[in-house]
């Protein structure tokens, strides 16, 4: 079969990518090639165990290949013929093609603990059976041990402890708070406070060292010697970029970092593009390799691919980490660097932060407080960071940070934005949180 564009992976990266394609090139053959038949919603994955109750919930939709006519195949791609330009797949197809885009993502990391391999250790894989085997073992399980406190193992948590048929829950965390790598410790604390309240034990500041059973887990044993009793435990300690068919067709890889691409996500071969957590990307200030691996940076590379196939139309900006999680009732998003994060690499900072209701006046019903906190840099005033927690509005006013710190303002542009304000969707104009932080970061360069 001949194509112009092959797309391999039909997850966020290749869908995206898919359909970016369709616009730049209305005339174009398009192929996507995915492993499964029904593709999951990544993101939606922990909620399949609680709030969605089925993994027929957290599909995604094929209406966008149909409503963008793009051929779908399901199978493997095996190998890449770079010179003749053919992908060879596991069901012995030969598909030809002008461009590739690799959009072949990442597989969850399984750290090598003794015991990994037990019955009823599971991750966080993208794939439809084997979630489903985790719904049914969770069915009997009683004790269920999270090793990971990432957004991914408390976002496990949460659900898992509105169950309410589980004798204990616990999560372990290497560093000394969950969260710790996008979020500050006031931020994180928050957190486990809310998951304790839920009756999430959480063990920080200690490592997994082995998981204990005999064919199938029944304990978590800790680096204190401690043994946490166990029957089911989830990983959620990160994820590794899928890199073997393309390090096998020569391209340029890193094992651990991802496929090497330059600002117009093209691999050292000028027909096959990469996108999405397969990729390797570097950090929007420091240049450095970063492990950040989101829904919204493969969607926004993919996109970048896709416009590129043929001219260099657009550079893809370096990955800032905007997302957002919800633990309860509490909201808390990120974007950039943290005050830790910004010390750890030298960077001196100014910090502002402003606490308002998301409605006025705040006696509407449903007005929530929501906080912001801004980080900039100490000798530009650029803003570099931003963490946002309270109500669920968090989810949006992160997406606004990001934006700016895509941007590269600074504190004083941005303490005089014009925020459109209305007492039913926004805080008062006087308690806007975004401009308040600014104005209080730069107050407190001038008292200093
Ligand atoms: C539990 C969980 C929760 C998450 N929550 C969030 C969130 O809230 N916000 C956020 O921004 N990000 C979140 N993420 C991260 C986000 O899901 C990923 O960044 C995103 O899925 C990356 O998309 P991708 O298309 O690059 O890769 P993937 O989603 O990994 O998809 C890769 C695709 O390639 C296919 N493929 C691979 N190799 C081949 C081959 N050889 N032949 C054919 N097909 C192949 C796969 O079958 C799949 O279709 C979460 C991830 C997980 C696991």
């Amino acid at each position: 079969m001949k194509t112009d564009i092959l797309i391999v992976g039909g997850s966020a990266a290749g869908l995206a990518a898919a359909i970016t394609a369709r616009r730049f090139h209305p005339d174009l053959k398009i192929t996507i090639v995915r492993r499964e038949e029904k593709v999951l919603i990544p993101c939606g994955i922990p909620y399949i165990f609680g709030t969605l109750k089925s993994v027929d919930e957290d599909v995604l939709s094929d209406a966008a290949l149909t409503a963008n006519k793009i051929d779908l195949i399901v199978d493997e791609v095996t190998s890449i013929d770079r010179q003749s330009r053919r992908a060879i797949t596991a069901g012995g197809d030969r598909l030809e093609y002008d461009r590739m885009i690799l959009a072949t993502g990442s597989n969850p990391l399984i750290p090598r603990v003794p015991g990994v391999d037990l019955g009823n250790v599971f991750a966080a894989k993208k794939d439809a059976g084997y979630l489903q085997g985790l719904q049914q073992a969770l069915e009997h399980a009683r004790n269920v041990v999270i090793i990971g406190g990432g957004f991914i193992g408390l976002e496990f948590a949460d659900e898992l402890s509105k169950l309410g048929k589980l004798r204990s829950l616990s999560v372990v965390e290497l560093l000394p708070h969950c969260l710790l790598l996008a979020c500050d410790s006031e931020v994180c604390i928050k957190v486990e406070e809310k998951l304790s309240n839920e009756g999430v034990t959480i063990i920080a500041d200690r490592k997994a060292e082995a998981i204990r059973g005999n064919g199938k887990v029944e304990s978590v044993e800790l680096d204190d010697g401690r043994q946490l009793k166990a029957d089911l435990v989830i990983l959620g300690i990160g994820v590794t970029p899928n890199v073997a068919l393309a390090r096998d067709a020569g391209l340029s890889v890193d094992e651990k970092a991802g496929v090497d691409v330059d600002d117009y996500m093209r691999t050292n071969d000028p027909h096959i593009f990469a996108a999405g957590d397969c990729t390797r990307k570097r950090c929007f200030l420091t240049g450095k390799t970063s492990m950040l691996r989101l829904a919204s940076i493969a969607t926004m590379e993919a996109r970048v691919a896709a416009m590129n196939l043929f001219v260099r139309r657009q550079r893809a900006p370096c990955p800032i980490g905007v997302f957002g999680t919800v633990v309860g009732d509490l909201a808390i998003a990120s974007a950039g660097f943290t005050e830790r994060t910004a010390k750890e690499e030298g960077i001196e900072v100014l910090v502002g932060e402003a606490t308002s209701l998301d409605k006025h006046p705040g006696t509407l019903p449903g007005a929530q407080e929501l906080t912001v906190k801004l980080i900039f840099m100490k000798d530009s005033g650029k803003l570099i960071g931003g963490q946002v927690y309270g109500s669920d509005k968090a989810g949006y006013v992160v997406n606004c940070i990001g934006s700016l710190i895509q941007h590269g303002m600074r504190a004083d542009e941005i303490a005089v934005f014009q925020m459109g304000t209305h007492p039913k969707l926004t805080p008062s104009p006087i308690a806007h949180q975004i401009e308040n932080a600014a104005e209080l970061a730069l107050a407190s360069s001038l008292q200093r």
